[in-house]
């Protein structure tokens, strides 16, 4: 993400804008109109994008999404979903997010109040101590490389290639790492605003009917099963866990606190 267009936007913003050019530009080329769901919709089993179907009838017009590889003769079923209970159930699932999300987001006021120092937080996390977990074991198996190499159980060109593979991997790790630290320090610093604007996720509760810029804002993608079932997923999920988190450090904390009185 490059530094100069975090004085602009978010990073969550930029984001989301970089996303709708790649779905409107694409509709363009196509000579098509990006409908309100262009490029978030596919078919949640054989992961293909949901194609568009309009029906006439009677001089009513219906429109429907079906599985495109159905609909090019591949092999997966139909997947049909009409708009209006596609638009319903997206409405529904986001709101029941949006709201366990704002619910959740509360949990920073407290956090503000008990005066809790990143590195404790960063330390509690069971996501973060997993991939601490698997550094350490990439360093033991580099350092279990030189003793091979020292006793002639492997070849210096085996070493070699070994020793990338688990440095590329440990780097890759502190990479994860970086980027969940990265969230909790977002939530920490100017509170939830900092990747998520609270006030267009307090309209979302209030609005009767989607439009694409509301969509694209929350959803990264929806996925369609079988009889109606529809997926949602969010872009604010990793933050989201992070929430989840801080509310379970806020819980062990007061427990001790309570114990210690
Ligand atoms: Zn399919």
């Amino acid at each position: 993400m490059p530094k100069a267009h975090e004085a602009i936007i978010s990073n969550e913003d930029f984001e989301i804008v970089q996303d709708l050019l790649k779905v409107d530009t694409r509709a363009v080329s196509g000579e098509k109109k990006a409908h309100i769901y262009a490029g978030l919709l596919l078919c949640g089993d054989c992961m293909e994008p949901m194609t568009r179907r309009i029906n006439r009838y009677k001089g009513r017009e219906t429109v429907a999404f079906i599985c495109s590889t159905q609909n090019n003769g591949g092999s997966c079923s139909r997947h049909a979903i009409s708009e209006e209970d596609l638009n319903f159930l997206v409405l529904t699932g986001l709101r029941q997010q949006v709201a366990l999300f704002l619910d959740k987001s509360r949990v920073l006021e407290k956090i503000e109040q008990m005066e809790i120092h990143f590195e404790e937080v960063a330390a509690f996390d069971k996501e973060i101590q997993k991939l601490h977990g698997e550094q350490d074991k990439y360093l033991n198996l580099r350092a279990a490389l030189y003793e091979d190499l020292k006793k002639g159980i492997i070849t210096e060109e085996d070493f070699k290639n070994f020793r990338e593979i688990y440095e590329k991997r440990y780097r890759e790790l502190q990479k994860s790492i970086s980027s969940q630290e990265e969230t909790i320090k977002k939530l920490f610093q100017s509170g939830i605003t900092a990747g998520i604007n609270l006030e267009r996720m307090k309209n979302v509760m209030q609005i009767t009917a989607l439009d694409r810029t509301t969509l694209i804002s929350f959803v990264k993608r929806i996925l369609v099963y079988e009889d109606k079932r529809v997926y949602l997923e969010l872009r604010y999920k990793e933050l989201f866990s992070k929430m989840l988190m801080l509310e379970d450090y806020v819980l062990t904390e007061q427990q001790k606190e309570k114990e210690a009185v």
